[in-house]
Order: structure tokens, then sequence, then C-alpha cells
């Protein structure tokens, strides 16, 4: 058995996820390729310091304008040459894109989310907003599956893998991506920060994100906020944490106005610390918060930046 990874790329380098996804196609297959999506010198020489991973197959284009069209039929090239018996995405916003394009062109079953790695062919992974939890074995001749890295642990870094160039990918398509402008902000990736503030209806207003946001640059924190209020217009969409927003696991969640319902939850359940502010102690966000203060939403981050000035 070997594994392939998928290691995205961006500006910054080599996404730190692409280690937890090493972690899990260690454990299901025992040793891992890795193709990584973009040539920045610093991302190969993260991946090849990946214990684990034998081959670094480094693809020629830049990660961020590739078409996922054009990478699901390079994925699927390589895994017929080299006989894959695994193909682990992240599953991001591009490895949710490709993983089930991959998995139609190999005819097989995608396996999507999975959060933990019993053996080669048995898998969890949650259902129903994550309040459920099932394990299924997978007897596809390729194992093709979207990994939450926030529940896996980075792997080992004292491998010493083989850098591989790839040839270019073959243009399969008459579209081309143009460009790509990504977001300029100053604060951390919301996946991927190690505090993350959050807020939710009870912020009620424009002055309330604002004050959000003075307490996350206080902190050096991410910015993240409910399905409500992104509905609202109050934040951008890419603020969204949760079931159809983002899954993150920070080591310290400050959630500020937010119910606690269960499609929020599911996108926190591997936060360290959560800290919820609420004017109503009966608000579910308390039953899964380890700190909690019972009182107005603005006025609690008025009090935290006094604190903390
Ligand atoms: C299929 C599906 C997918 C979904 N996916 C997501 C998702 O990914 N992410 C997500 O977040 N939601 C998601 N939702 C929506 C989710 O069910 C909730 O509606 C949403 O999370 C509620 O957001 P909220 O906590 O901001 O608002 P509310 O539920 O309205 O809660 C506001 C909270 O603020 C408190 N409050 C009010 N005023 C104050 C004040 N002055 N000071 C302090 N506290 C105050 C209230 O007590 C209340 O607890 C999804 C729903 C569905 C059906």
């Amino acid at each position: 058995m070997r594994a392939l990874v998928i290691g995205e790329v961006n500006a910054a380098g080599i996404k730190p996820t692409a280690a937890s996804l090493v972690t899990a196609a260690v454990k299901a297959a025992g040793v891992t390729d890795m193709l990584l999506l973009g040539q920045g010198q610093s991302a190969q020489d993260v991946a090849k310091t990946f214990s684990g991973v034998e081959t670094v197959f480094v693809n020629p284009a830049d990660g961020e304008n590739i078409l996922t069209e054009s990478l699901s039929k390079a994925v699927v090239a390589l895994v017929k040459e080299h006989g894959y018996s695994h193909v682990f995405f992240e599953a991001s916003s591009m490895g949710k894109s490709v993983m089930p394009r991959v998995a139609a062109l190999l005819d097989v079953a995608p396996l999507s989310d999975v959060t933990a790695v019993i053996d080669a062919q048995t898998y969890v992974r949650p259902i129903f907003a994550g309040s459920i939890e099932v394990t299924l074995k997978d007897e596809e001749p390729v194992i093709v599956a979207s990994i939450r890295a926030t529940a896996f642990d980075a792997c080992e870094k004292n491998g010493q893998a083989q850098i591989v160039m790839n040839a270019p990918f073959p243009e399969t398509m008459r579209t081309r991506k143009v460009s790509f402008e990504a977001v300029k902000t100053d604060r951390p990736a919301l996946q991927g920060a190690r505090i993350v503030v959050a807020g939710g209806r009870g912020l009620e207003d424009e002055e309330g994100f604002k004050k959000l946001a003075q307490l996350a640059d206080r902190l050096g924190a991410a910015i993240g906020a409910t399905r409500a209020v992104v509905d609202l217009g109050l934040c951008p969409n890419d603020w969204q944490v949760g079931q159809t927003g983002k899954i993150i696991a920070p080591d310290l969640y400050i959630a500020i106005g937010i119910s606690g319902a269960m499609q929020h939850i599911a996108g926190i359940k591997d936060a360290k610390v959560v800290v919820a502010i609420n004017n109503d102690p009966e608000a579910p966000i308390f039953e899964v918060a380890d700190y909690g203060l019972v009182m107005d939403a603005k006025a609690g981050i008025d009090e935290l930046l006094k604190e903390l000035n």
C-alpha cells in the first residue's frame, strides 16, 4: 500500500495542515508520497522533511492558479502510474472540489470529512452536523478521501523525501484562470489561527463588529462569525465557522453573542478552550464553553479591552 497526499501551497508556503494529512496517510497506508501544488522553494524544503513521505512531486504550475479540472486529471494520471492505494485531500475548498472529481474519474465512491483512521480500510467521519460519528469500511480499490486536518496531529519533521519535478499539467480544458486575487488582511487566516474571536447576532450591528475587530487585533486573533450574521451582511462569507463554513481548531475560541447552534458548534469541536459571552444564561453555547460570562456582548468586549490595555 502507498498513499498520495495532496499538499496545498499558498503565498505563505505549504499549508501547515499538509503535515496532518501525512499523519492520516501514514496511519492508513504505512508510507506516502505528496503532490505539492506549487513550486515555492520554501514549500519544497518543508515538505521533504515530513516523516513518512518518500517522494514529493512538485507541480510546476502556481498553486493558486491551478484549475481543479486539470488537477483532477493530473492526480488520476499519478495514481495510475504509481498504483496508489489511497489518495488524501484536505477537506478545504480546493480538496472538496477536486476529491469528488478524482473519485469519479477512478470510478470509486469518495469518502469525505474523515476525522480518524482506524486502519487501511476503516475510517470515522461525522454526520448530521457532527452530532453522530460513523465508523465505516471502505472497500474501494483506491480510497479517495478528504481529511479534516484539525482532527490529526502534524507529522514529525525529520524525513528526507526526494523531490521530483512533474511535467506541466496537460492543458485539458478550454477554460483558464485569468487572475487570482487573495483577500488582503494583516490578521491570521481563520483556519490555522491560534486565537479566534467570533461574533454572532448578539453583537447586533456594525458597531459591535468594529469592537470585535478591535479585540481581534489586540489579541492577534482571526475573526469568525455565525451564519446568521453573514446572512445579515454584517461580515464576509469567509468568516463563517460551522457545518457550512470553516472547521477550525484554535487554542482559544471566544464566542461573543453566539447562541451555540449545533451547526455552529460543528465547526469548533476541536477548539481547545472555549470562552462565551452571552446575556442569556440558558444559551446552549455555555454547554460547550470552558469559561462563560453572562453579560452584554459589547460591554463584555469593552471590559476585555480595558483589561488587555
Ligand atoms: C443546514 C444548515 C447549516 C448551517 N450552517 C451553519 C454554519 O456553518 N455556521 C453557523 O454559525 N450557523 C449555521 N447554521 C445556522 C444555525 O442554525 C444558527 O441559526 C446560527 O448559528 C445562529 O447564529 P447566532 O448565534 O449568531 O444567532 P442566534 O441564534 O440568534 O443567537 C444570538 C445569541 O446572542 C445572544 N444575545 C442577544 N443579544 C445579546 C447581547 N446584547 N449581548 C450578549 N448576547 C446577546 C442571544 O442570547 C443568543 O444566544 C446552519 C443552519 C442550517 C439549517
